[in-house]
């Protein structure tokens, strides 16, 4: 069993003052799989004093000096992609060659994304007679959740230190070891001591005096809509910036008389691939009326073919879903979609044929679902694809915006019919015929799916604030 019992605070490894023992289940065995602390008060407010003393001189560092420090995080964390894959594997059941080939490797295309955009960052502009001067932010507090544990941590991680930002992370407690192999990367990396603290620990606690402090300036978070109201809440007597990237629904909006056979491959993908547990995971597939039976047989191939098994294990399977509660949670919506009157194309309730124990979830397909229903509503987070029908285009993208969400939305078909229907959808993030965004794309939802970007030039702009300075020279 792997164990990570202390918090990195100012640039040390130290024992929590007050925290509690806590184990993190693998979803393939159902067994410990890592012994953590989850954290205190005393903990947070420790790292807090930490970063806030050590704003006052990374605060001063040069895009040179920071460009310098981040390459040298990415060449450590080069060389601990592996130790990052069978950590993932163990805790969250993400199959060791996705951790290899997509997990790991995510956080590092976060660091890229950021450096270029500080590489030819303007950090001062003229605006008639003021000049505009983009500054660091001070104390980020970043709370974040296990679905792809390092992107989403690099993603804040890395525009902080590119904007001269000092920084609290407290991981997933359902997914800490990554967290804490990251700590160990930016202490060979030599980030100064105070830059980075880690505090392990659960929402309620450590997530909730991160929200409340009046020494953090800012808090970024990335989880669900539920917890993401919790952070701001906590947040608004203390009137620091709020960062939230929110839970999702994403619909796949198949255009009249796409060629199915070409389109849905990908983007049916986007709904396996790490058991599902992706926040843009395309899972409500809008297929017109006269195409619905053809969409029913190409989805269900794709789906058949999805093998499920032990994440240990190299290949293209995907693993159980992260814990007890989401396996449960799946299951129920399955269920309910069962209840209330969806057809079940294929797989359905109880694990999979081949295991006989953790929490695997069987590979999904309802057709026949309708906007009313639970499972086209509530995020699923499981292999699950349910198939919807509009009879024409404008009923197609109503049905698409008909939900609190509005992280990303797929379009598949024709690219040139697609750029006209892109400004109907009310989503941060519209990508053709497949389901991820490009590299540098601003990462963020509108409605319920929060506020704010990550990634790239805009990711870097959030997390820095802007003087204006009136009355200078020009
Ligand atoms: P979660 O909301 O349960 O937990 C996320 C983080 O919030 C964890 O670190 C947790 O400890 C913390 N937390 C929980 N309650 C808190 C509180 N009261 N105060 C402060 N912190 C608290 O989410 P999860 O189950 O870890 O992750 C899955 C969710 O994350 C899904 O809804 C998914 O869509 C979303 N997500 C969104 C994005 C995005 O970029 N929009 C990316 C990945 C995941």
């Amino acid at each position: 069993m792997d164990s990570y019992e202390q918090n990195y605070i100012n640039g040390q490894w130290v024992t929590s003052d007050g925290g509690t023992p806590h184990h993190v289940i693998n979803p393939a065995t159902e067994e410990p799989s890592t012994k953590i602390i989850l954290g205190s008060k005393a903990d947070v407010d420790a790292a807090v004093a930490a970063a806030k003393e050590a704003f006052k001189t990374y605060s001063q560092t040069s895009r040179e000096e920071r460009l310098a420090l981040m390459g040298r995080i990415v060449e450590e964390y080069q060389k601990r992609i592996p130790d990052i894959a069978n950590s993932l594997a163990a805790e969250m059941g993400a199959p060791i060659s996705l951790g290899n080939a997509m997990q790991g490797p995510a956080g590092l295309g976060g660091f890229a994304g950021t450096m270029e955009a500080l590489a030819n960052f303007e950090f001062s502009d003229r605006q008639g007679d003021n000049l505009i001067v983009y500054e660091p932010i001070g104390v980020v507090g970043m709370i974040t959740p296990w679905n792809w544990p390092l992107n989403q941590i690099a993603l804040k991680v890395a525009p902080a230190l590119a904007g001269g930002n000092t920084m609290i992370l407290k991981p997933s407690e359902e997914c800490p070891g990554s967290a804490a192999i990251l700590a160990e990367v930016m202490d060979a990396a030599g980030v100064p001591p105070g830059v980075f603290n880690l505090v392990q620990g659960d929402g309620p606690t450590v997530g909730a005096a991160i929200s409340a402090h009046p020494d953090v300036d800012m808090v970024s978070f990335t989880g669900s809509t539920r917890a993401g109201i919790l952070v701001a809440k906590a947040a608004a007597d203390t009137v620091k910036r709020v960062h939230q990237e929110l839970g999702g629904k994403s619909p796949n909006l198949v255009l009249p008389g796409a060629d199915l056979e070409q389109v849905l491959p990908a983007t049916i993908g986007g709904v396996m691939i790490n058991s599902g547990q992706s926040c843009i995971a395309p899972t409500r597939v809008l297929v017109q009326n006269d195409q619905t039976a053809d969409a029913v047989n190409v989805v269900k191939t794709i789906v058949e073919a999805q093998q499920v098994g032990d994440p240990m294990t190299e290949g293209n399977h995907i693993g159980p879903v992260v814990n007890k509660t989401q396996y449960d949670k799946i299951q129920g919506l399955i269920q309910s979609a069962i209840d209330e009157g969806a057809t079940l194309e294929t797989g359905g309730t109880d694990l999979p044929s081949n295991v006989n124990r953790g929490y695997y979830v069987k590979p999904t397909v309802f057709s026949g679902v309708t906007p009313d229903m639970r499972i086209a509503k509530e995020e699923t987070f499981g292999p699950i694809v349910t198939l919807m029908g509009y009879d024409d285009l404008d009923e197609g993208v109503a049905i698409a915006n008909d939900t609190e969400y509005g992280l990303s939305a797929v379009i598949s078909g024709d690219p040139a019919e697609a750029s006209k229907v892109a400004p109907k959808l009310r989503a941060g993030m519209v990508i053709v015929n497949n389901w991820g965004p490009s590299p540098g794309a601003p990462f963020g939802g509108y409605k319920q799916s929060g506020n704010g970007r990550e990634g790239g030039l805009y990711g870097l702009k959030d997390f820095m604030e802007i003087k204006s300075i009136s009355g200078v020279p020009g």
